[in-house]
């Protein structure tokens, strides 16, 4: 996303596409049909830099991990040793030991920031 996508994507400026169409050609700047607009070339930017953290994080931490640990069941309310999840610790009994509030907060944010970015640039494409 950072070396492709978005420079083949960044929005032009006025002063580049005064000089492209001075030139005659459009060498350099690469086509004008297909833009992102700057709004959205600086949300995917930051959200690339946001990924791309989090990605180094999560192999930083499945490097150090425990795929198991030890925790009393919120459900069973008995100590088990829990299987690590996608939103927190999985008791062997099948349901979550222990849900980390952080991680569900997170996948909410991400998904209505997604939904929102589809809505929007639904929007700028049916008008
Ligand atoms: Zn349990």
């Amino acid at each position: 996303m950072l070396t492709s996508f978005l420079p083949e994507h960044r929005p032009l400026s006025a002063e580049e596409v005064a000089r492209a169409i001075a030139r005659g050609s459009l060498e350099g700047v690469g086509s004008l049909s297909w833009r992102l607009k700057p709004e959205f070339y600086n949300l995917g930017y930051v959200l690339a830099i946001i990924f791309l953290a989090g990605g180094l994080g999560e192999t930083v931490s499945g490097i150090v991990a425990r795929d198991y640990q030890e925790v009393r069941c919120a459900r069973c309310h008995t100590a088990v040793v829990a299987k690590k999840a996608s939103f927190g610790l999985l008791c062997p009994g099948g349901h979550y030991a222990k849900v980390d509030a952080g991680k569900v907060v997170l996948a909410i944010l991400l998904s209505l920031l997604v939904l929102g970015i589809f809505v929007t640039c639904g929007q700028a494409a049916g008008s």
